[in-house]
Order: structure tokens, then C-alpha cells, then sequence
């Protein structure tokens, strides 16, 4: 048993069953309190350890954005979620095409976990010239100038209640102990708020976690000036279904397994997160495919110049790389990118139809 799965026990023991918010969310900061989960020795791969060229297409959309904004001189890049600092690194070298972008930037990571702050930091070793500085929150963000916030594969991780259908009425779905001491669902409070019809023992998820995130990005968006990306699995329609998932070695496993030592997520509701950021005065493009995005930004042309210096082993490699991220059966279409600006007239690259 993990430590954490006992302290969880106990807690139930002590105080009765816990929502699936308090659950995830003691999941997730002892996951990551760990050094190593990603990566091909880890228990996930995400899109910028799959390869470079992803976080060059980011970097290419930031710099689309600061040129648009009339190159402001200092400007703030965050981070939200880095890992380990991949996709910075990436997105800097690929930015510092742009006359006068690096010297400009500043550039704030937001993460947690102290051992991935570590880590986070060695990578960008070479970026002292960017500031980098550390939140943990964006609360006490202090931004230089307008701020173009990007995230992959944050969102997921930010915990989610889930309501069940039973006899007419939504439930807080809850984890407590069965007979044996073992963990399981339940259900708890009926949540009179959740008016929608269902059918019997159907799941509804929802994320106050996610919303006050978005809610707070969007305030300092409006303040500041300026644009956020946002690229993870979900959906852009809000309904029923459980997709609450645990992580480990590359292989889905029971969410109740070594709680903590598994990466757990859900899928993110994209809908809901627009409607909110658009009811706050931000402008959001139709949310688009991974795949799409990646295509309309011009992976093909950074593929095909990285082919040029390749052996044959390498050019395999980025073409695996290209349909890793960009086929429909991969991360093509489940993935879906999410935009935001404080100013309509300014084009996000990558949404056009
Ligand atoms: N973006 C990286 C890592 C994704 S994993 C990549 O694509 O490879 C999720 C990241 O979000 C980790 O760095 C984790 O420590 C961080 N994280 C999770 N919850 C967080 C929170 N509430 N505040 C700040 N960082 C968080």
C-alpha cells in the first residue's frame, strides 16, 4: 500500500469519505512531488518530450502574438504546469528568432512541486538573461508588461468533482472504505445546483479548480494585455461520462492503485472553460485539434528542414514524432488547443478556419 493510500484511510477513518476533488487532489501533489513521472522512463509521454518541434511551434505562436501586440519591451511569458522545462527551452530557442523577443521576455513558470522547480531550473540555465522566477499561484503573479500565458497538460491536472444520477437526483460522487477497508465510490450530499436530467447512475464532472484558474488568468489578461494557450485531452461540449484516469509505466491502471504513485487526470472541459473566459470580456477562437493546429502553424515546413540534416534513423524518428502528434488515431484529435486574447482584433495564429 502506498503512504498515501494508508493516510487517505486514515483520513476516511477520522472525518467520513472525501469528494473526488479532496481525493485528486492529495493524488496529484504527491505525484509530482516526485522528480521523474514523465518521459520514456517515466509514467507518461507528453507532447514536448515526444519532440522538439512542438514546443518550437508554440514558441513561433508567442512570437506571432508579441509581434502583433506591437513587440512590447518587457513583456511576461508564464508557464503554467512546466514539467521538466521542456517546452520553455524549446519555445525560447525557437522565439529568439524574433528580433528582440528574448531580451524583451520574462519569463515566470508556475509549478508546485519543489523537485520539479529543480529540475525546471537546471534546463533553463542558460535563460538567466529571461528572469526566470517561480509562483505557485497566480494570485501573486506580479506581470512586466502584457502576458501571453501557455499551458500543456496543466489543466488535467487540476482536481474535478464528479455529481452521479440516482433516483431523479445528482450526488456528490465520494471515496470512502468498503467492508474490507478498501477504498471505493459512494455517494454523498445531493447537489441541488446541477439541474440537467440524466440517466440512472450517469457521471457528471465538474472543476471549480479549473474555473478559479481561468478566472484569475482572465482578470490579469484583461489587465495586463494580451494572450493564453492551452493545450490538453478534453472535450468542446460539456455532457455526462467518467474520465477520471490513472498513469503508470505508459499503462492506464486502477484509480485506487498506488494512490499517488500513478498520474491522475481527467479530461478537461473545454466548453465549460470558454464560456467562462467569454462571459469574463476575453475573446476565444473556436477551441481546434491538436493535430489542426499544429498543421496550420507549419509543422510540415519545421519537419521537413530538421529531415534535411538527418540520418535515415532520425528521419524516422521525426516522422514518428510528426504523427505522434498530429494523426487522428494519436494525439491528433483527442487533444484539443485552447485560445484566448484580450483584444479582438488581434489573430490568434493557428484557429483560422
Ligand atoms: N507541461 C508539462 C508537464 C505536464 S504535467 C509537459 O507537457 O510535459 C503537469 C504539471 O503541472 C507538472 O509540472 C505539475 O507539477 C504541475 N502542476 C499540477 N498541479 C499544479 C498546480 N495546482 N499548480 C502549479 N502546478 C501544478
Amino acid at each position: 500500500m502506498s503512504d498515501l493510500t494508508a493516510h487517505i484511510k486514515a483520513t476516511i477513518r477520522q472525518s467520513g469519505p472525501m469528494s473526488v476533488a479532496a481525493f485528486m487532489q492529495q493524488a496529484v501533489s504527491h505525484y509530482y512531488a516526485q522528480q521523474k513521472p514523465f518521459g520514456r522512463d517515466g509514467d507518461f509521454i507528453t507532447a514536448p518530450e515526444i519532440s522538439q518541434m512542438f514546443g518550437e511551434m508554440i514558441g513561433l505562436w508567442v512570437a506571432d502574438v508579441w509581434e502583433k501586440l506591437g513587440r512590447p519591451d518587457p513583456f511576461t511569458v508564464l508557464e503554467c504546469g512546466p514539467g521538466r522545462g521542456t517546452l520553455m527551452v524549446d519555445m525560447l530557442r525557437a522565439a529568439a528568432r524574433a528580433e528582440g523577443g528574448l531580451s524583451a521576455v520574462r519569463v515566470v513558470l508556475m509549478e508546485n512541486s519543489p523537485a520539479l522547480r529543480a529540475v525546471q531550473g537546471a534546463a533553463l540555465a542558460g535563460y538567466a538573461a529571461c528572469d526566470v522566477a517561480w509562483i505557485e499561484d497566480l494570485a501573486v503573479l506580479k506581470a512586466e508588461g502584457p502576458l501571453i500565458a501557455v499551458g500543456n497538460e496543466f489543466l488535467d491536472a487540476l482536481p474535478i468533482h464528479q455529481a452521479q444520477y440516482q433516483a431523479g437526483q445528482w450526488h456528490e460522487r465520494m471515496v470512502g472504505l468498503d467492508h474490507d477497508g478498501a477504498l471505493t465510490f459512494g455517494l454523498g450530499a445531493v447537489l441541488p445546483t446541477v439541474t440537467m436530467t440524466g440517466d440512472e447512475g450517469a457521471i457528471f464532472e465538474f472543476s471549480p479548480a479549473r474555473e478559479a484558474f481561468m478566472v484569475q488568468l482572465v482578470t490579469l489578461l484583461k489587465k495586463q494585455g494580451g494572450a493564453g494557450l492551452f493545450i490538453d485531452y478534453g472535450h468542446t461540449q460539456s455532457g455526462t461520462g467518467d474520465t477520471l484516469q490513472a498513469m503508470k509505466d505508459h499503462k492506464f491502471v486502477d484509480v485506487f492503485d498506488g494512490v499517488g504513485t500513478a498520474d491522475l487526470t481527467s479530461h478537461v472541459d473545454f466548453a465549460a472553460l470558454k464560456n467562462r473566459a467569454e462571459a469574463l470580456g476575453l475573446f476565444c477562437p473556436p477551441v481546434v485539434e491538436q493535430g489542426r493546429f499544429l498543421e496550420a502553424l507549419g509543422l510540415i515546413h519545421r519537419a521537413q528542414s530538421l529531415m534535411k540534416g538527418a540520418d535515415e534513423l532520425q528521419q524516422k524518428e521525426i516522422k514518428a514524432a510528426y504523427d505522434r502528434l498530429c494523426a487522428p488515431d494519436q494525439m491528433g484529435v483527442l487533444f484539443k488547443v485552447m485560445g484566448m486574447v484580450s483584444d479582438p482584433s488581434l489573430a490568434l495564429a493557428g484557429f483560422q478556419e
